[in-house]
């Protein structure tokens, strides 16, 4: 992938550039919280502190960014969405615009 798909994911879903504030995680409001409540299988937790958060709209933007970017799975509630409705979220994204992306060792 490169650095367009990104930016289009971003501008396409309304997000600001990532790289428009590179220091945004230091107004986060999951900075002082115990990471795990992200991994948690009740999602409830990290939903509500996301829902309070000033830089949700970043952190979503950045999470879509790596995954869009390095094309592999990864874990836990960012910017109040589980791993599986950013993929999703994402999925749609790609296929409205026919692109194909390969995971680790195989097709998607
Ligand atoms: S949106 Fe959630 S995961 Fe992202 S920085 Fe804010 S509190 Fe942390």
């Amino acid at each position: 992938m490169t650095t367009t798909v990104s930016t289009d994911l971003c501008d396409d879903l309304g997000l600001p550039r990532p790289l428009a504030m590179p220091d945004w995680w230091h107004h986060a409001a999951c900075i002082d919280i115990d990471v795990d409540v992200f991994f948690d299988t009740d999602t409830e937790q990290a939903r509500q502190v996301c829902a309070g958060c000033p830089v949700a709209d970043l952190c979503a933007a950045s999470a879509f960014v790596e995954e869009v970017e390095s094309a592999t799975h990864t874990f836990g509630v960012r910017a109040g969405m589980t791993a599986e409705e950013r993929s999703e979220v994402m999925r749609v994204w790609l296929q409205e615009r026919g692109i194909h992306r390969r995971r680790r060792g195989r097709s998607a």
